[in-house]
């Protein structure tokens, strides 16, 4: 196979290391094209000279003139660009092949959508974008040709579930019956909704199988990654609400299942380290080491399964209020809960505080077309302020 030149969006976070961690295993088959950060100089000096880019990218000016200054210093010639439109270019370059997509949050909507307009390879991590603007998303993808590798754990498990001509033939008559998507639960699991008011975010951010980024860990304490991973989930696979389960998995080791109408049900397993769905994608349709022990059962003895705590935990049931509302909507929840859990971590709200400002905004909001890109950042830029609003 010809080598094949990555854009690593968001390089400095939890699912961008992991990447070059794989990336690092596998010199004969990839080449890093592009590293990106908002402003994490340090880490992002350490990962250019360990993997020589064409071009480091720093979203913040600042951060991007001391990189370059310590580039040069090392007599380096990677070239240092700033700002958002820069994330764009090395999105969308000729040369590029593939372009994982692992910045956090809505910040990763353009250049991940320059990625599937310009036809690459797409690993999706970042749920967000596609959350946002799904259709939009989907389209691109189509119309440009563009590989669309699901690489949030519980998609990359369902995707390598369905069988291989899935999206010619489509749910019924691929024989699906139901796509059930596992949920680790959280750290909060099994408390009463008085519990979890006092929660700090110390304890939200401390997951017990994965290692993450703040915001998706507080999301998968709220269970609204698992809400956002459904809306993922309706786009990626072409489904409504009602055909995909959550089904809470407290080990994370059954990564997601595939049930059919012969009764057999099909799912991926393994350890929970992101470094497996990250080379599954990278290297779709060849299997490749990523560095990831296998299962070992004998150790394991037991997995168990229960239904989620509607009651307790909302973010489920507004994720899937907002996706049938369509259009605006789920761009709409997806600005509220960055707000919201982002005045959590910064200790100005409670831990409860999240779905309700979450459900009020949604509320107030009046669904559009989100046919353009413009009608959803302006969904986006509309729910972030009244969030704001709704907490002065
Ligand atoms: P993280 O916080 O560890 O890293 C985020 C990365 O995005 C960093 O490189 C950061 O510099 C960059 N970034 C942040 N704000 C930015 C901005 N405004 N502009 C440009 N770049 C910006 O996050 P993570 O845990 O690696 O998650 C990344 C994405 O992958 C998220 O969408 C998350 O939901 C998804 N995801 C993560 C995991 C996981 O195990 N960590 C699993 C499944 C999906
Ligand atoms: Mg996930």
């Amino acid at each position: 196979m010809t080598q094949q030149w990555v854009t690593v969006l968001g390089s400095t976070g939890s699912i961008g290391q992991s990447t070059l961690d794989v990336i690092s295993r596998h010199p004969d088959r990839y080449s890093v094209y592009a590293l990106t950060a908002n402003r994490q100089v340090d880490t992002l000096f350490a990962q250019c000279l360990e993997y020589s880019p064409k071009f480091a990218v720093m979203v913040d000016e600042e951060s991007a003139a001391v990189l370059s200054q310590r580039l040069s210093d090392k007599g380096s010639d990677i070239q240092v660009l700033s700002g958002p439109q820069a994330l764009v270019k090395v999105s969308e370059a000729g040369e590029v092949n593939q372009v994982m997509a692992a910045i956090v949050g809505a910040a990763g909507l353009l250049p991940t959508l320059a990625a599937a307009k310009a036809g690459k390879r797409v690993l999706l991590a970042n749920k967000e974008a596609l959350v946002m603007s799904g259709k939009l998303f989907m389209d691109a993808v189509k119309e440009n040709g563009a590989e669309l590798l699901p690489i949030d754990s519980e998609h990359n498990a369902i995707f390598q579930s369905l069988p291989s001509n899935y999206e010619q033939k489509g749910f019924a008559p691929s024989g699906v019956r139901k796509i059930l998507l596992t949920a680790s639960g959280g750290p909060f699991r099994g408390q009463s909704s008085d519990q979890l008011q006092s929660i700090t975010p110390a304890q939200a951010v401390k997951h017990p199988n994965w290692s993450m980024g703040q915001k998706i860990s507080v999301d998968s304490a709220t269970l609204m990654n698992k809400g956002l991973e459904l809306i993922e989930a309706c786009w990626l696979f072409d489904v409504t609400p009602d055909q995909v389960e959550v089904v809470v998995h407290p080990e994370s080791v059954v990564h997601s299942m595939v049930q059919y109408n012969d009764g057999s049900v099909i799912s991926q397993m393994g350890n929970p380290d992101m470094r497996t769905p990250i080379a599954y994608g990278m290297a779709w349709p060849d299997r490749i080491e990523s560095g990831v022990d296998s299962l070992d059962f004998f150790a394991l003895k037991q997995l168990n399964f229960e239904a989620p705590d509607h009651e307790v935990f909302p973010a489920l049931r507004l994720a899937a209020e907002a996706f049938e509302l369509g259009g605006t909507a789920p761009a709409v929840l997806n600005a509220a809960n960055e707000i919201a859990v982002e005045a959590f971590l910064q200790e100005q709200i409670g831990f409860d505080a999240i779905p309700s400002l979450i459900q009020q905004t949604l509320k107030a909001h009046k669904v559009q077309p989100a046919d353009t890109l413009e009608t959803v950042l302006q969904a986006d830029h509309w729910a972030r302020q009244f969030c704001k609003d709704l907490m002065n």
